[in-house]
């Protein structure tokens, strides 16, 4: 049972927010330590992407569960209280993110989505990250 009142659920969940930068600083070291330079959130990249690799035309985004709404995650369930807010709002998020990725892919650039819930197991990202750098495959991922 959900026995916050609104306001306090929403700034639990901004709090929640706030805390997806850690996800985000954890792949920013990891991928500078494979070797690989990026910028970052560069504006002028359709969704902002949060590392940005020009000379590949590849873009890495570090998604919260949440936020993002990660399909079949256990953290991407939408709260049960206030559902008139949070449902409009996340469902707002996807559309926006499988249009930047479709504009994206359109313009020859390649994604990856890395979810937090993926965060632990710090080898099979890094062999994530390293084929995704290294090949040279331009097709569309979404979710
Ligand atoms: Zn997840």
């Amino acid at each position: 049972m959900d026995h916050l009142p609104p306001h306090k659920r929403r700034q639990l969940m901004q709090k929640i927010k706030s805390k997806d930068t850690i996800p985000e600083l954890k792949i920013r070291k990891l991928v500078y330590s494979m070797g690989y330079r990026y910028r970052l959130h560069l504006k002028s990249i359709p969704g902002t992407p949060d590392l940005v690799f020009l000379s590949k035309k590849k873009a890495i985004f570090v998604n919260g569960c949440f936020w993002h709404q990660h399909v079949g995650c256990k953290d991407s369930h939408i709260p049960k209280s206030n559902t008139g807010y949070w449902k409009p709002k996340l469902e707002k998020t996807i559309k926006r993110d499988i249009k930047y990725h479709e504009t994206l892919f359109l313009n020859g650039w390649d994604t990856l989505v890395i979810w937090d819930c993926q965060m632990a197991n710090e080898d099979l990202l890094k062999n994530r990250i390293k084929n995704f750098l290294d090949s040279s495959s331009n097709y569309l991922k979404v979710r």
